[in-house]
């Protein structure tokens, strides 16, 4: 990955000469990432474990600048997509998340002094320094959903022993329908 990514500067430095950022990497860059991933993918079984997803492109663009309305709050405009592995919740197979985030951030920055009419949001920095990796990494995490679930029923399989369940709760029903029509 660009060590551009990896450097430290402040907001300042970049927006004042326009830095672009092209993002070309692999998951394996972005070291929180996988290992949230890692881990989310322990519970399977190592046969069902999907193969190189470390090696799954991160691709897109940072462009620094300042905002129109004041020239003196550093802006960060881009996206960033990359498709992760994750255990669905429904079936506990692996199904495949696509996370496509569009930024539009002022980084750091007075709050109260900032006008939001071109609908940026606020980036809070804990530093002077911003290293871009350290954005990026925190808003694909971010994008994550709590639950990854298959979109696809077809392809969203309920596990035997989940089937079974749902066989259960449904027995009574049967039996009332049964009885009922024994009356008539
Ligand atoms: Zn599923």
């Amino acid at each position: 990955m660009d060590n551009l990514l990896r450097d430290r500067h402040t907001p300042a430095e970049l927006a004042a000469i326009g830095q672009v950022i092209e993002i070309t990497g692999k998951v394996a860059d972005l070291e929180q990432l996988t290992e949230i991933v890692r881990k989310d993918l322990e519970t399977l079984n190592a046969d069902k474990l999907p193969l190189d997803w470390r090696e799954s492109p991160v691709a897109g663009q940072l462009a620094f600048g300042f905002a129109a309305a004041q020239d003196d709050l550093p802006t960060l405009e881009g996206q960033v997509s990359v498709t992760i592995p994750a255990v669905c919740q429904r079936c506990l197979g692996v199904v495949e998340i696509p996370l496509e985030v569009e930024l539009r951030l002022i980084l750091g920055g007075d709050v109260a002094n900032a006008a939001d009419d071109e609908h940026y949001e606020f980036w809070e920095l804990d530093e002077d320094t911003l290293r871009p990796l350290d954005l990026l990494e925190e808003v694909l995490i971010m994008a994550i959903p709590l639950a990854a679930m298959h979109v696809d029923d077809a392809v969203c399989k309920q596990p035997a022993a989940l089937a079974e369940e749902a066989t259960e709760t449904t027995r009574p029903f049967a039996m009332l329908k049964s009885q009922m029509q024994q009356k008539d």
